[in-house]
Order: structure tokens, then C-alpha cells, then sequence
């Protein structure tokens, strides 16, 4: 059972559209969360000291949000959660922007 980090509703789980994964909606105030996306793949691997992520998906089936890009100051920017670490330890949340493509991350 997952409850929504906005308004503590519950959330229920709804399959996407094209069937291949799955996400949760608050029914209180439709907050979305993504859980898990089947061939959802990101990796990750280190160039120098910097992180790159890298997505291996159809980055436009993914939610928008709001968001100010840290290197262009575009205001919109796709996002996911990914279980990086143990499962007792919140998601990290990764950020895409729609425009240049610069992607990063933020811990909750
Ligand atoms: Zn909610
Ligand atoms: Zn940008």
C-alpha cells in the first residue's frame, strides 16, 4: 500500500497506456508516481568523476512536471523514480529537460 507524499490518501495503481508498466494515482488530488515501468532501464555509468545516467526508453511516454533545468532554465522537464538503493530508503528522482536533454537528479 502506497499513500500519496501530498495529502497521505491512498494511492491506487493504474496501468499506462501502452500496457507496459504501471503507475500510482492519488485519488484525493492525482498526484501520480511512477513505480515501475517494465524495459524500464536506466544505467549508469561513471565518466571521470561525473555520473552520467543514461535512459534506455521512449523518453516521451514519461510525465512532465515543472521543473527549471539547472543548464538551459527551461521550465519543463520529464521525471521518473528510480529504487537506487535499498528499498527502506526513499527513490531518487531524475529529471530530464524537454528542451537541451540535460538530465539529473534529486534526492527526496
Ligand atoms: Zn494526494
Ligand atoms: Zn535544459
Amino acid at each position: 500500500m502506497e499513500f500519496c507524499d501530498k495529502c497521505h490518501s491512498i494511492m491506487v495503481p493504474v496501468k499506462t497506456k501502452d500496457g507496459r508498466g504501471n503507475y500510482l494515482v492519488c485519488r484525493k488530488c492525482g498526484r501520480k508516481m511512477y513505480k515501475s515501468v517494465k524495459n524500464f532501464k536506466i544505467t549508469e555509468h561513471t565518466k571521470s568523476d561525473k555520473k552520467v545516467v543514461v535512459i534506455d526508453k521512449d523518453i516521451n511516454s514519461l510525465p512532465k512536471t515543472t521543473k527549471m533545468c539547472p543548464k538551459c532554465e527551461n521550465t519543463e522537464a520529464f521525471y521518473w523514480l528510480v529504487q537506487t538503493r535499498s528499498m527502506d530508503e526513499p527513490p531518487t528522482q531524475f529529471f530530464k529537460c524537454t528542451k537541451c536533454g540535460y538530465t539529473w537528479r534529486e534526492y527526496k
